[in-house]
């Protein structure tokens, strides 16, 4: 990215970057996605990570459209949905992406989940290659990979994902999965970074003595945690102050004794499905 987004960026083994915050819109209703994507834009993120599954690519294309951003300032992810895995599906469904995206290519593509049973996520991972050697993304990952589908995909010997995205919050922080792709090159993108509202992190004494220390909310606190941790992370809200809100994570910095207590918070605590339950 040459760039409009002034906050930090990681590196991928593509060799590209990507913004480390971005905007989620995992259940936006599709006809809100315009609306709030175009408010994110506007208050300064460049990163959106959307998957076909959503339904609401439509509203993400849309919003890139009206922005006037140049192409190369945005960083676009979408994801390959479970019934579209194998081969030929895969190319459909990345040319059913763009054309609702009104894109060319995507940033990020990944295959959402490994689905076990399927057993066709080795075969979807070369269908990914070659989709990236057409030009139609420019950087390949995957999603809820636990280590031991990750050392299958690695067998293989093609391709290494750039990132893993995966759920990870304080009450979960997956560090098998975590130290197992970082070993390999692969870049962590935390998914549900705020533990989607579910597990009560922002009344955690440990959260809100920190946001009552820095002058910041607990989600803030939070988010702040990832990236001090090196996640990828991009929060969702529908409420345009909770969206400024969460980009305004760049100005302090937590002790190492808040990031000590924070990830003493670990408890297995997953909000969403274990990988190999969702086929
Ligand atoms: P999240 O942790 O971002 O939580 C979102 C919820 O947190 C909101 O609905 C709201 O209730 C609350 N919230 C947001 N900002 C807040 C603030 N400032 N103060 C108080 N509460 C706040 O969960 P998510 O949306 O599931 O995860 C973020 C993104 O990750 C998604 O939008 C999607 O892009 C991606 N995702 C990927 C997968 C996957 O399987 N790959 C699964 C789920 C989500």
């Amino acid at each position: 990215m040459t760039t409009s987004w002034t906050g930090p960026v990681v590196p991928l083994n593509s060799g590209a970057t990507i913004p480390q915050v971005g905007f989620g819109v995992f259940k936006v209703d599709p006809a809100e996605t315009e609306h709030i994507v175009s408010d994110a834009l506007e208050l300064g993120y460049r990163h959106i990570d959307t998957a076909a599954i959503y339904g609401n690519e439509e509203g993400v294309g849309r919003a890139i459209a009206a922005s006037g951003i140049p192409r190369e300032d945005l960083y676009i992810t979408t994801k390959l949905w479970n019934s579209d895995q194998g081969t030929t599906s895969a190319h459909d469904a990345i040319d059913a992406s763009l054309e609702k995206l009104g894109l060319d290519f995507v940033d990020l593509y990944l295959i959402h989940w490994p689905t076990p049973r399927r057993d066709l996520y080795r075969e979807s991972w070369k269908a990914l290659q070659q989709i990236q050697a057409d030009g139609k993304t420019t950087s390949i990952g995957v999603s809820n990979f636990l280590v031991e589908h990750l050392e299958k995909l690695l067998a293989d010997g093609g391709a290494v994902p750039a990132v893993n995205q995966i759920e990870l919050h304080p009450a979960l922080q997956q560090r098998e999965v975590v130290e197992f792709s970082r070993s390999h090159g692969i870049q962590i993108e935390a998914w549900g970074p705020l533990g989607q509202g579910k597990y009560p992190l922002f009344v955690e004494p440990s959260v809100t003595g920190a946001a009552a220390a820095h002058g910041k909310t607990p989600a803030q606190v939070v988010l702040r945690w990832h990236l001090q941790n090196n996640n990828i992370v991009f929060p969702k809200s529908n409420s345009r102050a909770r969206v400024a809100e969460n980009l305004d994570i760049f100005d302090f910095e937590l002790t190492d004794g808040e990031i000590a207590a924070i990830s003493s918070l670990e408890r297995d605590g997953r909000v969403g499905s274990h990988p190999n339950d969702l086929n």
